[in-house]
């Protein structure tokens, strides 16, 4: 099985300069600190988001929500057996938004969404070239 790779972005949040490596000179801050974007095409959808939130189109926007997926036995106890993390979230003025740029959809984040979907209720909202699969 080939796994799909894009091209990783980092992003300095205390200049909001783009890096290609977790490593370099910036403003001074420490890479540590740097928000890791899964490909260049989610990086652009970060922006675009940030101008629609400066726009006023929506707000609250957060990066790499997570969703504990948490199952019960058939004696009832509950287990936490991973989590889902999408790329955004945010408001758009009537509901919450979570959102996840897929430059390529996959069977995995296919079952997990639905996961989400059964315990959340959430319908994430899929966008990139990974076109959304129900
Ligand atoms: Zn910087």
């Amino acid at each position: 099985m080939t796994k799909y790779r894009a091209k990783r972005v980092f992003l300095c949040p205390q200049c909001n300069h783009g890096h290609p490596k977790r490593e370099g000179k910036c403003c001074g801050s420490d890479p540590k600190t740097w928000i890791k974007f899964d490909s260049q095409g989610e990086y652009n959808r970060y922006w675009e988001l940030r101008q629609l939130e400066k726009a006023g189109e929506i707000f609250g926007l957060e990066l790499q929500p997570e969703y504990p997926i948490t199952v019960r036995n058939l004696v009832g106890d509950s287990e936490t057996v991973g989590k889902y993390i999408a790329d955004f979230t945010y408001y758009d003025h009537t509901r919450t938004i979570v959102e996840d740029f897929k430059g390529m959809d996959t069977p995995l984040s296919k079952f997990k969404r639905k996961l989400v979907k059964a315990i959340y209720g959430i319908d994430v909202l899929v966008t990139g070239n990974g076109r959304r699969v129900r």
